[in-house]
C-alpha cells in the first residue's frame, strides 16, 4: 500500500523532520506510528498522504511512484485512495452531521440524496443514528471524531491516515474510536494512526517508532 525508501523531509530553515526513512505498509495492516512530539510523525504522514512532497527518497502509494505525479495528479489520488482524520476533527459546525459526513462524497459524482442517504446509513452504523440532525457542537468530542472518521471513510478509500485521533478524547471515548478504526480495519482498510500514547500504540499489531526524524 505505501513505501518510503530513504525518504527525508527538509523544512524551510533547515529542520530535518525526516532524515533518511525507509518503511514498506502492507495493504490490510493497521499499525501506530509513535514518538515524542517532534520526532517527525506527523510529517511522515504529510508525505504518506501526499500532503506534502519529501525532499529526497521514494514514496509510493499503490504502486504509484508520487514523484511522477503533477499536483492535480497527487489531488486525484488523495480523492480515490486516501481517508484522512486529525486530531481536532476538521468538521463544519454550520451543517448537520449527515451533511458534514455526505461531504466526504462532494467530488465523488454521487447526487446529493444519494450522498445523504449513504451518510446517514454510515452514522447509524457508528452509532449516531439518532443525532443525525444535529450540529457537530451538540456531540461529545468521541461523537464527533466518529463523524469526522465516517466522513473520511464513505468513499471508501482503501488507506486511512489518522493524525492523533484520540489526542483530544478522555480515555472510553478514545476507545470507541480505536475500535471503530479496528473495524474498518477488519473490513480490509489499511490503517497509520498516529499517537504519542504508548498504550495505544502497544495496543495495534504493528509500531513503528520514531525519533529525531528516523525510525527507531
Ligand atoms: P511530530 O508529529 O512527531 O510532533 P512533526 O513532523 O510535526 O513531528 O515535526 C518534526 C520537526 O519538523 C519538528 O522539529 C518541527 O518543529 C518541524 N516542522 C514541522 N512542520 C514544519 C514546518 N512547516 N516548517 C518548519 N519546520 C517544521
Amino acid at each position: 500500500m505505501i513505501e518510503l525508501t530513504d525518504v527525508t523531509k527538509v523544512y524551510d530553515g533547515g529542520v530535518h523532520a525526516l532524515a533518511g526513512v525507509s518503511v514498506t505498509i502492507k495493504r490490510g495492516e493497521l499499525l501506530a506510528i509513535v514518538g515524542p512530539s517532534g520526532s517527525g510523525k506527523s510529517t511522515m504522514l504529510h508525505v504518506m498522504g501526499a500532503l506534502d512532497r519529501c525532499t529526497s527518497g521514494r514514496v509510493t502509494i499503490d504502486g504509484h511512484d508520487l514523484a511522477t505525479l503533477s499536483d492535480r495528479q497527487l489531488s486525484t489520488l488523495r480523492a480515490n485512495l486516501i481517508g484522512f482524520v486529525f486530531q481536532q476533527f476538521h468538521l463544519a459546525d454550520g451543517m448537520t452531521i449527515v451533511e458534514n459526513v455526505a461531504d466526504g462524497l462532494l467530488y465523488s459524482g454521487v447526487g446529493l440524496r444519494e450522498r445523504r442517504s449513504r451518510a446517514a446509513d454510515l452514522l447509524k452504523q457508528v452509532g449516531l443514528g439518532h443525532r443525525l440532525t444535529h450540529r457537530p457542537r451538540e456531540l461529545s468530542g468521541g461523537e464527533r471524531q466518529r463523524v469526522a472518521i465516517a466522513r473520511a471513510v464513505i468513499g471508501e478509500p482503501p488507506l486511512l491516515l489518522a493524525d492523533e485521533p484520540t489526542g483530544n478524547l478522555d480515555s472510553h471515548s478514545g476507545e470507541t474510536v480505536l475500535s471503530l478504526l479496528r473495524s474498518l480495519n477488519d473490513s480490509g482498510t489499511t490503517i497509520v494512526v498516529i499517537t504519542h500514547d504508548r498504550e495505544i500504540a502497544a495496543g495495534l499489531p504493528r509500531e513503528i517508532t520514531m525519533r529525531d526524524g528516523v525510525i527507531v
